[in-house]
């Protein structure tokens, strides 16, 4: 895949390089043509003119050219190009296009105006876009698979026609891959999934996963050490996008957690569990703030003004001025304004026993009032340095009948658990992922293991 993403970069340069000059068109031809050579896609687009840069021996008997076809060749309306292109940020349909070497009026009018081909200029950043042109940049038809993890995937497809052009919409089906990497924690957790190549849409599912037992803003140690096993999906051999972690395992101080996703994958039901079946969600998140790459680098949790937590009664963290703040369960708002030394905060009250505060914040978030019900991980109000505070940071408590406690040394409600033929049937996919994480660890501790 990789040689393979690097062939469409280069050619998308000769593409680009040579797009402007009619003349070159037929020197791209050539290229892409030998291209797909390579990859066993196309025949020869032959170009006798130019000189011979890439030899290749042929022991099969060959049929004597057909002329005819050569002269066809010659033609740019004739000629056929398939360019591949990602849709980058700030892409406008004109930029895409003019990448994938489309100069064609008609066919960017007909996507702006169709209802279904419109869908191609609401692309997000990441999704391909393939297109077939002709020497002289006209559109001869363009593909685009939607898959934003919600709804089914579906493909768009725009063709020209006698009169135009016409559009569909398809659904289609992807193929699954799995996928296995490890990595160890030097200095965030960003730098240790960038370094294992694990891309921020998975290492932000781990996030979420652990997010009941590790506060990856200031839990993890050097040292700590990650393996996670998760999908890709794909369509017609190329890459669409990261699927789920189907397990996980991370041993953060001393300690090994596991996740193992188990459910209906068809229904699209089904959550992540311990080797013993046990939910991982709990009632309580164990961090107030959203971790993000923006926070990973500030891995203090920090008292600026007290430092005991006798004469403190809650967790200072120290992070940027907006960064966003969860309630970190199912619960109602019983304050929310500005409360002196805690400047503006929120009490969030989660049933008759436990509630939640949060301090110093640089505003609310919409709609945040006394009375409103929010669910584990709304996202409540902002950090900030209101009230007496000696820099941005979140004054956290959490009380126990009206009494602040330390949330590490009291002993929070039970997750759910799996039962029956579900907890049976769960055994066997958790023996499967206890083998594969077996696979991931590194080589003298499966040894030493043995
Ligand atoms: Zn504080």
């Amino acid at each position: 895949m990789r040689i393979k993403d690097k062939f469409i970069e280069i050619r998308t340069v000769i593409w680009s390089t040579l797009r402007h000059s009619r003349k070159a068109r037929s020197v791209s031809a050539y290229a892409l043509g030998l291209g797909f050579i390579t990859f066993g896609a196309m025949g020869v687009v032959p170009a006798p003119e130019l000189p011979n840069f890439i030899t290749t021996t042929t022991v099969e008997e060959l049929a004597l050219p057909d002329v005819s076809s050569q002269i066809a060749t010659l033609n740019p309306d004739s000629q056929q190009f398939i360019a591949e292109e990602r849709v980058r940020s700030g892409d406008s349909l004109g930029s895409l296009l003019e990448r994938l070497g489309v100069d064609d009026q008609q066919a960017a009018n007909f996507i702006r105006n169709d209802p279904v081909a419109r869908n191609l200029i609401n692309l997000r950043p990441g999704r391909v876009v393939r297109a077939t042109v002709n020497g002289n940049g006209k559109l001869l038809s363009a593909t685009t698979i939607y898959a934003d993890g919600k709804s089914p995937t579906k493909k768009i497809r725009i063709n020209r026609t006698n009169d135009g052009f016409s559009s569909l919409e398809m659904e289609t089906i992807l193929e699954r891959r799995t996928e296995m990497r490890s990595g160890e924690i030097r200095s965030t957790l960003f730098a240790a999934t960038d370094s294992a190549q694990i891309p921020d849409a998975v290492a932000m599912q781990l996030v979420d996963i652990f997010s009941y037992d590790i506060d990856f803003a200031s839990d993890l140690r050097r040292g700590d050490r990650f393996n996670v096993i998760y999908e890709t999906l794909w369509q017609e051999g190329e890459y669409v996008r990261t699927g789920r972690i189907l397990g996980a395992e991370f041993l953060n101080g001393g300690r090994t957690l596991q996740a193992i996703w188990f459910g209906d994958q068809e229904k699209n039901q089904g959550g992540y569990y311990d080797s013993n079946g046990k939910s991982l969600k709990k009632v309580f998140l164990k961090s107030p703030l959203e971790f993000s790459r923006v926070t990973s680098g500030f891995s203090l949790r920090v008292h600026p003004i007290s430092g005991l937590w006798k004469q403190h009664k809650g967790i200072d963290f120290a992070a940027p001025i907006g960064t966003p703040i969860r309630s970190v369960g199912d619960g109602v708002i019983d304050v929310a304004s500005n409360q002196g030394g805690y400047g503006n905060m929120i009490v969030v009250q989660h049933g008759s026993h436990y509630s939640t505060a949060y301090a110093h914040m640089s505003s609310f978030a919409a709609g945040m009032r006394k009375g409103v019900k929010v669910s584990r991980g709304d996202v409540i109000g902002y950090v900030g340095t209101t009230g007496w505070s000696t820099g941005p940071h979140l004054h956290y408590e959490f009380r126990v009948s009206n009494e602040a406690r330390n949330p590490n040394s009291i002993v929070m409600p039970e997750a759910p658990a799996l039962a029956g033929s579900d907890l049976q049937n769960f055994h066997a996919t958790a023996s499967t992922m206890a083998h594969r994480f077996a696979l991931l660890m590194p080589r003298d501790e499966r040894l030493a293991s043995r």
